[in-house]
C-alpha cells in the first residue's frame, strides 16, 4: 500500500509553543507543513494537515485528529514539526519506539547535505513507563509511523535562527527529499525540474553519476557529506553547480584588416606577449577572421574571509550570496566547523577567473595553497610557474597562474566547435578530444567537456 503523510504543524491558537528572536513557534510550525504539503502533492504523495490555519488542538484531539485521515496504519508516516527552544543548536529527529531509524537518520543526512547541522535522531521514553514514548504525538498515534522533526533552535546562541528564518523553505525541502526516498517515489525538485539533483538506481556508482555530471567523486561526496562510495537505490544526490567559464564571444576579438598584435593588446589593455601566450601564437602573423581570445576585464578577483568568533558557514555564505554548500565546496571542507583565524575562499562563481592564462596579485592573508585552490591547480605546479623555492609570498607579489588547470569543465552552447572551445582555452583540439575520449569532431549542446 503506498504510505501517506500526515502532517502536524505543531501548537497553534491559544498555544504558541517557544518563541524567541522574533520567531514563535506555531507560525513557523504552519509554514514548514504547508510547504512540505504543497511539495509532498507536487510529487504524488498524498497527504493531509492536521491544522492549516492558527487554531489550537490540545494533546487530545491533535492525535485523534491526526490518526482520523488515513487512518490507525503503519502505512500512514505521522510528521509532527517543531522548532526547539533550550539554548542549544542545530535539528533533531525523535521516531517512536515501535520504529526503526530509518526515515529519521535519511532526514538527518538531508539536514546536513542543506547546511543545517544535526544534534542527534533519537527515541525518548516515558520516565514513569519507559516502555512508552516520552511524547504525545508518538505515544497516542499507534500503528502510525509517527516521527517529531526539531528544525532547529529559535534561541540558539549559532546559526539556528538564521537558519529558521532565512532557510526553513530549504530545511522542509530536506524533510521532502527524505520523505521522496523512505517512500520510493522519485524525487523532483521545486518548479518540476530535476534541478541540482539525481536519486540513485540499481547499479549506479559514485563514479558513473560523477562523471555523468563531469565532476569528479570527490566533489559529489564533499556535497552530500559522504564518508564512503556506498549508495543506496532511492537516495537522492545533490549534483554540485559545475563552474561555467563566462560565454566565450566575449572575450573573442575577430581580426579586422589592417590589425596587429600591438593594436588588439593595446585595445584591451593586455601586453603583445600576454595576448601571444592566452591564444598560444608562436608568430606574430595575423589572419583576418581569426578569433583571439581576449582577457579585458578578467583580472581575477579572489576574496578571502578570515574567520572570526562569532561566525558561522551560514553567516559567511549569506554575507557573500553564496550557499552553505558552495561555501563548503569552494573551500573543500567536510564538517561544519570552523575555527578562528582560518582563512576561506569567499569569491562566487561570477567573480572566478576563466581565463586560462592569467596573473594574480598577491593579496593579505593568502598562501600558495588558497591560490592553487582557486584556480583548481597544485601548490607545486604553481611555484615551478613562478620559479619558486620557498612558500613565502609578499603582498602585491605578481604570480603567473599556469595553463594547466586540471579541474575545468566547459558545457557546450549552441554554435560550438571543438575548434573554438580548445582556442578560447588555448589547448589543442587534441587533446580536447583525447581528454573527453571523443572520437569525433561532434559535439552536442549541453554536452559537459573536461579541458585539458
Ligand atoms: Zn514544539
Amino acid at each position: 500500500m503506498a504510505k501517506k503523510v500526515v502532517i502536524d504543524p505543531g501548537h497553534g491558537g491559544e498555544d504558541p509553543g517557544a518563541s524567541a528572536n522574533g520567531i514563535v513557534e506555531k507560525d513557523y510550525t504552519l509554514k514548514i507543513s504547508q510547504y512540505m504539503a504543497d511539495r509532498l502533492s507536487e510529487l504524488g504523495i498524498e497527504n493531509a494537515l492536521t491544522r492549516d490555519s492558527d487554531v489550537t488542538l490540545d494533546s487530545t484531539t491533535r492525535p485523534k485528529t491526526a490518526q482520523s485521515l488515513f487512518g490507525t496504519g503503519s502505512d500512514v508516516i505521522l510528521v509532527s514539526n517543531h522548532i526547539n527552544a533550550g539554548g542549544g543548536d542545530g535539528a533533531e529527529v525523535i521516531y517512536a519506539l515501535r520504529n526503526s531509524d530509518t526515515l529519521s537518520s535519511k532526514i538527518a543526512s538531508e539536514f546536513i547535505k542543506s547546511g543545517q547541522n544535526v544534534r542527534k535522531y533519537y527515541q525518548r521514553r516515558l520516565p514513569s513507563n519507559s516502555s512508552k514514548d516520552y511524547y504525545y504525538m508518538l505515544r497516542e498515534t499507534p500503528n502510525n509511523e509517527s516521527i517529531i522533526v526539531e528544525y532547529g533552535f529559535l534561541d540558539s546562541t549559532g546559526d539556528d535562527v538564521n537558519q529558521i528564518k532565512n532557510n526553513w523553505q530549504e530545511l522542509a525541502e530536506a524533510v521532502v527529499r527524505a520523505l521522496a526516498s523512505y517512500i520510493g517515489v522519485p524525487y523532483v525538485a521545486p518548479g518540476g525540474t530535476t534541478g541540482n539533483y539525481y536519486t540513485v538506481k540499481a547499479g549506479d556508482t559514485l563514479y558513473g553519476i560523477a562523471s555523468k555530471y563531469g565532476i569528479s567523486v570527490d566533489e559529489l561526496k564533499a556535497q552530500n557529506n559522504l564518508t564512503s562510495n556506498t549508495l543506496t537505490i532511492g537516495e537522492v544526490l545533490i549534483i554540485p553547480e559545475i563552474e561555467v567559464p563566462e560565454t566565450p564571444d566575449e572575450n573573442v576579438y575577430i581580426v579586422k584588416s589592417g590589425d596587429t598584435l600591438y593594436s588588439i593588446a593595446n585595445k584591451y589593455g593586455m601586453t603583445v606577449n600576454e595576448l601571444k601566450s592566452l591564444n598560444n601564437l608562436t608568430s606574430d602573423a595575423l589572419s583576418i577572421g581569426q578569433e583571439l581570445v581576449v582577457s579585458e576585464g578578467n583580472a581575477a578577483t579572489l576574496e578571502a574571509y578570515t574567520v572570526k568568533a562569532g561566525d558561522t558557514l551560514y553567516s559567511i555564505a549569506n554575507k557573500y550570496g553564496l550557499t552553505v554548500s558552495e561555501l563548503k565546496l569552494l573551500n573543500n571542507l567536510s564538517s561544519d566547523t570552523l575555527s578562528i583565524g582560518q582563512v576561506l575562499n569567499v569569491s562566487n562563481s561570477s567573480t572566478t577567473p576563466s581565463n586560462p592564462s592569467n596573473t594574480y596579485t598577491v593579496k593579505s592573508g593568502d598562501s600558495l595553497y588558497s591560490i592553487a585552490r582557486k584556480y583548481g591547480i597544485t601548490v607545486d605546479a604553481l611555484k615551478s610557474a613562478n620559479g619558486k623555492t620557498s612558500n613565502l609570498l609578499s603582498i602585491g607579489e605578481v604570480l603567473v597562474i599556469p595553463t594547466t588547470t586540471g579541474a575545468r569543465t566547459y558545457t557546450v552552447k549552441s554554435g560550438d566547435s571543438l575548434w573554438k572551445i580548445a582556442t578560447t582555452y588555448g589547448v589543442s583540439v587534441n587533446a580536447l578530444k583525447q581528454a573527453n575520449g571523443l572520437s569525433s569532431d561532434l559535439l552536442s549542446i549541453g554536452q559537459i567537456l573536461v579541458i585539458p
